[in-house]
């Protein structure tokens, strides 16, 4: 699929950007060859299981960083809703409204993720009313949806022809600088096509006549932006210095340089063999660890770390859509919070850090018992930034 172009650029081979369809740019973070991370097998299913490459890419035209491949994969079976997820759409909401932008008696349209997090019933008690699919609406929502469409141009086209005449499309997306700062380097995964910078989307939005006037920047994923965007020449919707300081400080940090984003491939090595060396540790010292959060992106970092069940005895998660079901690649069985006390962990290291103060008070027995929990993603040092 990939080809090396001249002084070391890809070109994508038969492929062209998902936004901009422009072909050169650059591959900045390979994680080899990695089990869809929405896949997860019965876990008496022996495998293997099918792998494909994880490839981010950097457009150099538009600045859109996306996933390379496009294998066809299952949905995640849907998780249950983090408090953190649930309390952020609350506090949007509310700081949309302080800005004016819903107006009573509207109308809303809403793309959602496949992931859940919808915001329709928060907007139904502000009063908007939702419409039908494909028509008009005054507010058209899309929160954590559009990194879902393998055609990026398409799926926002889309969008905006169901804004109507003088009304808002709300962009809610994690952004790339949160995921460079913060070394997410495993926010890369199938299903997930584009990865945002408000530089990339002002690209993206211009080529729909449509420009950024608002944002918002939240702590959920360790950054989450929301962009309110309007009609070119619609005065409805006044732009403040909200977007041109997100565009400016992202773009100094580097969402647009290759280099930059380079450093993901080292914070990715880093923290899996930071991983893996405190999971031997923790064998060789007979300790009990489990995980939890049997998320997708999970999946790459135990792949990495080479986890198998004699390191992580199972993954405990809360979804019974995963009950039963093993992690993608590995032989690490989900089981459900229930079992927890059985296995009495020493540890359980935590693959969605958000979750910490909840899983905490959930499950005080952990703690009681003398087991910790740990992040496990930050256990390997990584590069400073410079
Ligand atoms: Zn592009």
């Amino acid at each position: 699929m990939l080809r090396l172009g001249r002084k070391g650029r890809y070109e994508m081979g038969g492929l062209a950007c998902r936004a901009c369809r422009g072909r050169a740019g650059q591959l900045v973070l390979d994680l080899g060859e990695q089990p869809a991370c929405d896949y997860f097998p019965r876990s008496d299913d022996p495998g293997p299981d099918p792998a494909y490459p994880l490839q981010m890419w950097l457009c150099s035209s538009c600045g859109l960083a996306q996933l390379v491949a496009d294998p066809t994969v299952p949905e995640e079976p849907r998780g249950a809703e983090p408090a953190a997820l649930v309390a952020q759409a609350a506090d949007a909401v509310d700081r949309v409204a302080a800005a004016g932008l819903l107006a009573g008696g509207g109308r809303v349209a809403e793309y959602g993720s496949p992931h859940g997090g919808s915001w329709l019933e928060l907007l139904a008690s502000r009063g908007l009313t939702p419409v039908s699919p494909g028509e008009p609406a005054d507010v058209v929502l899309d929160c954590f949806g559009l990194m879902h469409a393998a055609d990026q141009s398409a799926a926002l086209a889309e969008r905006v022809s169901r804004v109507a005449p003088g009304g808002v499309l709300l962009l809610q997306y994690h952004s790339l600088d949160a995921i460079v700062r913060g070394g997410q380097w495993n926010a890369l995964r199938h299903g997930h096509y584009a990865y945002y910078s408000a530089s990339a989307l002002a690209a993206m939005l211009a080529a729909q006549g449509f420009s950024g006037r608002r944002a918002w920047q939240f702590e959920l994923y360790g950054g989450t932006v929301l962009l309110a965007a309007g009609r070119d020449g619609d005065a409805h919707l006044p732009a403040d210095d909200s977007v041109p300081s997100l565009f400016s400080r992202e773009v100094r940090a580097g969402v647009r340089d290759p280099a930059a984003l380079a450093a993901l491939q080292r914070d990715a090595q880093a923290r899996a063999r930071g991983l893996h060396d405190w999971l031997v540790a923790e064998r060789s010292a007979g300790n009990t660890v489990l995980g939890y959060g049997a998320a997708s992106r999970a999946v790459a970092l135990l792949r990495w770390a080479e986890a198998d069940q004699s390191l992580i005895r199972a993954v405990v998660d809360a979804s019974p859509a995963k009950q039963g079901l093993r992690m993608p690649g590995t032989d690490i069985p989900v089981v459900s919070p229930a079992r927890l006390a059985d296995y009495r962990p020493s540890a359980v290291a935590l693959f969605l850090a958000d979750l910490l103060p909840e899983v905490r008070a959930a499950f005080p027995e952990v703690e009681a018992a003398g087991g910790r929990w740990v992040n496990a993603e930050v256990l390997g040092s990584v590069p400073a930034r410079g």
